[in-house]
This record gives C-alpha cells, structure tokens and sequence, in this order.
C-alpha cells in the first residue's frame, strides 16, 4: 500500500507488528515521549492484529477516552480470545487508545491535555495525541472496512445503551451502516448531530471510506454491566456480520424485543445547555420519554442558598439519550441530549 508506506515514513511510532502476518499478534505500537528521567521514553499503546484466512478487515478502537472502560475490557478480551484459526480475514484491535487517559480514569489525555477525539486525522510532528491520531488514519484505517469506536458517556453522562452514526450524504452508505449498526444491536442507534465531530474516529474513518459506527454503551465513570454485555456481544456480531467468524448475529435485547430501535438528534434542540453554572439537579432517567416545554431539571445556587432553583425545560420531544451525573455544571454544559424516532428525510 504505498500511501501507507508515505506516510507512515513520515511518523515518529514504532512497532513491531507485521499487519500481513498470518496468526495472531498481541503488542504495542510504541509513542516517543520524552521526558525528565527518560529521554527516549516511549508511551506502549497495546494493540492487537488477528490475521486469518482471506477476509475484510475491520478495527475496533476503545479507550479513545480514558473515562469509557466497557470497551476496554471487551476489546482486550476478544482480543486474548480469537483463535486466527477460525477467522477470516483482518482485525485490528486497540483496547485503549489514548493509555495515559485511561490509566488516569479521565477523558482528556494527562500528557497534552487533549481529547483524542478530536485530534484525528493528526500530525506526525505534533503533540503525543496528534502522532497516534495521525498513525491511526495514516496506517491503520487505510487497512480496514469497518470501524467500531466503541464509547460510553464518561464521568459526565450516562447514556441509553446505543451505536451511534453520523449524518452523512450518501444514501446508499447510510444504509450500510445502519445495517451494520443493527448486527451490532444495541438497544438504540442513533444518527446525530454532534457538537464538534470533524476530527473524531468516527470522522476520520468515513473520510477514508470506512464504514464506522461508534456507540455511549454506559457512562458516569465507571463499567456498565449491561453496556460491557452490549459491547461484548456487539463486537462479535459485527464479526459475524461480515462473515469473519462462524455465525449469526444475536439481536435480541434484554426486554424480549429483537432489533435496535432507530432514533435521531437532528439538530442543536436536541441538547439542553446549562444557562449558568450550578448544581444540575436531573429528574430523569437514560431512555425515559420527555416532551418538549417539560421539566429536564433544577439549577441550584448552593453558594446563594436563598436564590429559588432555576427550572430548566427540554426543547424537542423525545427519549433522553444522554443523561447528566457530574453534579456541578458549568455555563454552556449539556445537560440533556434527546433522541427521536428516526424518521426518513
Ligand atoms: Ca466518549
């Protein structure tokens, strides 16, 4: 792949996998850091490539953010698991992408601060974020069809358990990821709106051609038991899916129905923004059903105790998707996401 050969001359990680090798490999790809006491200190991002016989490729990503841990003990399990022997194909797996993030719990990355998705596609010449984002796009998603980026909600959300997509214009790719979407078969898939999502995985990935879902399967910083289920199941279904391990996908959720349910955030109205700093007081749960004008919670003024709460409303009609948990929200904070039926157009 010469594009791959460019650009990988260009960056400054190391490793010592050979993505074509037949078998299994379990290792790092190794980030120059130096540091005081450790001049050619490098950060070991673990990472995994199962080779099988003839087959698609596909990468599953968790740990993008240090505070979202289902995936990283889905993804290091499949990971230890799969026998080459009974796959096709390429899969590419790296539990925990930003490592320091998820070995301090947090969501922004100890090392330069940043998220690391938002970095993508990166820079090789850049900060320790921006040269593992940069090798991820440059040589890692030109190898693959499919991504699964699988995230929770962090420390400061919970979610109702969910694949997520993008909007994109392409008819006939929408399609395939929402069929991609519902081998996965968490209990909702969303197609949203994001805040701020040009340099996220998700991202990047469709700009190579990769069909990506991502997914919030849990949240409020600690491992959903549900959602690491969800996300145990999820990754072996998507393999099942393109026929990388024996199989059919299982669709079935936890009450009774089969299938994900297909929602939407169109637009900014779907989130609910803290109007000031406070104490978010929420009055309901992920995946409860809420009415435009209707209560989504009290702001309280702990430090002014005498102010009254400040009542804050939902502005669209919905299931919330997205829950807060963190308590203290700052001015401009989302509180709320709410989720639609998917309708077409
Ligand atoms: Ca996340």
């Amino acid at each position: 792949m010469p594009e791959t050969a460019v650009s990988a001359a260009k960056t400054r990680i190391f490793h010592e996998l050979d993505f074509d090798k037949p078998g299994k490999q379990i290792g790092y790809l190794r980030v120059p850091q130096s540091r005081d006491g450790g001049a050619w200190s490098t950060i070991e991002i673990p990472i995994a490539v199962v080779n099988g016989s003839q087959g698609p490729g596909v990468l599953f990503t968790g740990g993008v953010h240090g505070d979202e841990y289902e995936a990283q003990i889905a993804i290091s399990r499949l990971a230890r698991g799969l026998d080459p022997a009974s796959v096709c194909g390429r899969i590419i797996m790296l539990p925990a992408v930003d490592l320091p993030a998820a070995l301090a719990g947090r969501r922004m990355c100890p090392i330069d601060g940043r998220d690391f998705n938002r970095c993508l596609p990166g820079d090789p010449r850049g900060s320790f974020c921006q040269m593992l984002a940069h090798f991820i796009d440059s040589a890692i998603l030109p190898q693959v069809q499919v991504l699964a980026d699988v995230h929770a909600a962090g420390n400061s959300m919970e979610a109702a358990l969910s694949s997520t997509m993008h909007y994109v214009d392409d008819a006939a790719i929408v399609r395939k990821t929402r069929e991609l979407a519902e081998a996965f078969a968490a209990p909702y898939n969303v197609m949203f709106w994001g805040v701020d999502e040009g340099g996220t995985m998700a991202a990047a990935a469709e700009r190579h051609g990769v069909l990506a879902i991502s997914t919030e399967l849990g949240g409020y910083g600690r491992v959903s038991v549900e959602g690491l289920r969800v996300a145990q199941r999820g990754l072996e279904n998507v393999l099942k899916w393109m026929g990388m391990i024996e199989g059919k996908p299982d669709t079935s959720q936890r009450d009774g129905s089969r299938g994900t349910r297909h929602m939407q955030v169109r637009d900014q109205n779907a989130y609910v923004f803290a109007p000031s700093d406070g104490l978010f007081e929420p009055l309901h749960l992920p995946g409860d059903e809420v009415r435009a004008g209707a209560l989504a919670g009290y702001l309280h003024f702990i430090e002014e105790w005498a102010r009254p709460p400040l009542p804050i409303e939902f502005r669209g009609d919905g299931h919330i998707w997205m829950a807060p948990g963190s308590g203290r929200v700052r001015k401009g904070d989302v509180v709320n996401v709410v989720m639609r039926e998917h309708s077409a157009g």
